[in-house]
């Protein structure tokens, strides 16, 4: 199959993907088999890609928002011809302390796919049988891959917020993640402020509806109750922080921030104002989001690449030069 194959992470404006020809994946027990019909390229990616995560193994392939067809391993519940998602959260143990406590997100022996394992830049994918989730039929393939994580796990981060209906809720950057987050809140009718860079970012901000759209460095006109930060920014989440009311919340949803700056504590988190981190998600949350997007008719915006253009694809993401979501098409 042709593959896009990480050997040594670099700075992506070097094309560190190589895309060839590889073997196809060995079914496992326990595993279904994929053609991949479309993969979303995340940030996360990126930082796999130019090494701010460190490598897990040689020749890695990333990829963790996998729209796939079922072609070995089906079972009853996932059958042949089955389209089904596979995100970031490739497994885990079941069996330790988190695990048990039904914190499957923070287990101690996970597997993460496109980092521990191969993931969907590629024509085929393995992956466990009990993470994959079948697709609703009203979300076609493109609109679907942006789903897995960025949808997924933006809709965490305003669990893990603890947003409620009708509250102010402030998202910092406005990338794959944020505007589908955005359809969201509008559902359970939360006026929404977001400050973020490029003008194109702005202008999608203001066309989903958001109540309020200011550059990275303003500040809301008005106290909010949660904020969400998808940037790789301290920066951001101090300026998230700042525009809070007591008692409110930050979820950071980032895997990597650059640093976090020193910050005035009497002023910043005096109040019972919180900073939280987003890490990873749990299969319920994965159900209870598809659910939601299709009872919503949610609709991500999609920028398409081919595999040949992995490289082009992350460096659009990292550039913001990609409007909504980037998906790969092999
Ligand atoms: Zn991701
Ligand atoms: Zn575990």
């Amino acid at each position: 199959m042709k593959a896009a194959i990480l050997t040594s992470p670099q700075p992506v404006a070097q094309r560190p993907l190589k895309i060839t020809e590889v073997a196809d994946p060995e079914l496992k027990a326990g595993h279904v088999l994929l053609r991949v019909r479309a993969c979303g390229v995340c940030r996360t990616d990126l930082h796999i890609v130019e090494g701010e995560l460190p490598p897990r193994r040689p020749g890695m392939i990333p990829g963790h928002q996998i729209v796939g067809e079922v072609v070995g391993g089906a079972t009853a519940e996932i059958p042949l011809g089955a389209r089904v998602g596979v995100c970031w959260l490739g497994g885990t143990d079941g069996t330790c302390s988190y695990c048990l406590r039904g914190l499957e997100n923070l287990c101690d022996s996970p597997t993460f796919t496109g980092y521990s394992v191969a993931g969907g830049y590629a024509q085929h994918a393995l992956a466990r049988a009990d993470f994959v989730f079948p697709l609703p039929a009203s979300l076609d393939d493109l609109h679907a891959a942006p789903l897995l994580c960025a949808g997924i796990i933006g809709f965490r981060s305003l669990r893990v917020a603890g947003v409620m209906p009708g509250e102010r809720v402030g998202l910092f950057s406005f990338g794959a993640s944020a505007h589908l987050a955005i359809a969201v809140l509008q559902a359970w009718k939360c006026d929404v402020y977001v400050s973020t860079r490029g003008e194109s970012h702005r202008k999608l901000a203001g066309s989903l509806g958001a109540t309020w759209v200011g550059s990275e460095t303003e500040k809301p006109p008005m106290e909010l109750d949660r904020a969400i930060t998808f940037a790789p920014s301290g920066d951001v989440v101090i300026a998230a922080l700042a525009s809070l009311r007591k008692g409110g919340v930050v979820a950071i949803n980032a895997i990597h921030l650059d640093r976090i700056p020193q910050f005035d504590y009497d002023r910043l988190l005096w109040g019972e104002r919180q900073i939280r981190s987003v890490a990873n998600m749990t299969r319920a949350d994965a159900r209870d989001f598809l659910a939601l997007a299709a009872q919503i008719g949610l609709r991500s915006k999609v920028t398409v690449f081919s595999l040949d253009q992995a490289n082009e694809a992350l460096i659009a993401v990292k550039n913001d030069a990609v409007d909504g979501a980037a998906v790969i098409v092999p």
